[in-house]
């Protein structure tokens, strides 16, 4: 049964807080309107049922029902029904009847958008109806003293806890927003940037680097023979494999620097403000240190890395240029023998030209 995970439950929770309230202000409110009406007695059975058990009872009702948010819907319907049916009730009394109509109102509007609000005033009016019918068609014209104080707390407190009901929810999808941006950015095996995080980091480096006359270096690391290590010790080993090589560069690189899986074996670093050749030392040790890191589940295991850099040039046209260097230098340490850091300008300038 789909009674604890439906759509709509929390819906629902939050209702049957603002409900069980606001129909227990109601009934007050309600209540010493029809006094001097003097009605009879199931008018004030109806009066308890509707503002002391009806709120428990229709949350129950949304909780076990297989789809909570469409019997929401219909406890709203009542409750809009209910409402109209007081207000003919109360011969109009003209402030009791304003403060139901428009507390349901606000409600309505609230949970369900102009949709809950038409179909609530459209059943609202039906309520009117039957009330006209039960009891015969008259006018109270005046709210006495004693009704407009009864009518004072569901005026204070009501609108108080529905606004307090919007602001968490308000709140609460903030937090979900913030966590899902930063899940949609963050790549789920190394917790490192994934790839458009990562190439939104370099458009921003790139700007900084033309609008600010400075240096930054971008390196791509890539595993040597990734696929043999998968074929060999299995993808469970090549996964321990690729966050071992995320935690190494979370713990070597400055705060600065900016690291990310660029896709499969593949992991990309931007290193501002960082002359190609310190760069290039930073690379170098890092390569070395990976090179010598043992594996408890398979010590036979070692794994090298060819990393290809490049300098920031104020030549590049755009971000593109510069990975597209990286992306040479890297197939160059590929091509020399892998396990090696490779230099864009270590590479003749005409080839630099051919390969945009
Ligand atoms: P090279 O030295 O030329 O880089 O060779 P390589 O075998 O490392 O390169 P190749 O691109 O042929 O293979 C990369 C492999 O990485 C293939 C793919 O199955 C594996 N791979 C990609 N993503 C993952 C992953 O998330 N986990 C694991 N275990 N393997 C992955
Ligand atoms: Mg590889």
């Amino acid at each position: 049964m789909g009674s604890t995970g439906g759509k709509g439950l929390s819906l629902a929770r939050r209702l049957y807080t603002s409900r069980a309230l606001g129909l227990v202000l109601g009934l007050v409110c309600v209540s010493v309107a029809m006094y001097p009406l003097d009605p009879p007695a199931w008018v004030w059975g109806l009066m308890l049922f509707n503002g002391l058990v009806w709120p428990h009872l229709g949350y129950q009702w949304a909780r076990r029902a297989r789809v909570p948010y469409h019997a929401e819907y219909r406890n709203l319907l009542v409750d809009a029904f209910m409402g109209g049916f007081w207000v003919a009730a109360m011969h109009f009394n003209p402030l009791p009847s304003a403060t139901t109509i428009s507390m349901m109102a606000m409600n309505n509007v609230a949970i369900g958008g102009l949709r809950f609000l038409a179909a609530g005033l459209a059943v609202q009016i039906l309520g009117v109806g039957v009330g006209l019918v039960v009891f015969a068609p008259a006018l109270v014209m005046q709210t006495s003293p004693a009704q407009l104080y009864a009518c004072l707390p569901l005026l204070m407190l009501y609108p108080l806890a529905l606004g307090w009901i919007c602001f968490r929810q308000a709140y609460t999808l903030g937090r979900q927003k913030r966590e899902l941006l930063a899940l949609s950015r963050t790549d789920s095996l190394t917790g490192l940037l994934n790839h458009g995080a990562w190439k939104d980091q370099l458009d921003i480096a790139f700007q900084r680097c033309r609008l600010q006359k400075q240096g930054a270096a971008i390196a791509l690391i890539d595993i040597d023979h990734f696929k043999a290590i998968n074929d060999t010790y299995g993808h469970v080993a090549g996964d321990i494999v690729l966050r071992q090589l995320s935690k190494m560069l979370k713990q070597n690189l400055r705060a600065a620097d900016v690291a990310g899986r660029y896709g499969g074996d593949e992991f990309c670093v931007i290193l501002p403000d960082l002359p190609l050749f310190n760069a290039a030392q930073a690379m170098e040790s890092l390569r070395e240190r990976f090179s010598t890191l043992g594996y408890e589940q398979s010590p036979a295991l070692t794994v090298s890395l060819s990393i290809g850099l490049a300098a920031y040039d104020p030549a590049h046209s755009d971000a593109t240029r510069w990975l597209n260097d990286a992306d040479q230098a890297l197939y160059e340490a590929k091509a020399n023998g892998r396990n090696r850091v490779i230099c864009n300008s270590d590479r003749p300038h005409h080839e630099l030209l051919d390969s945009v």
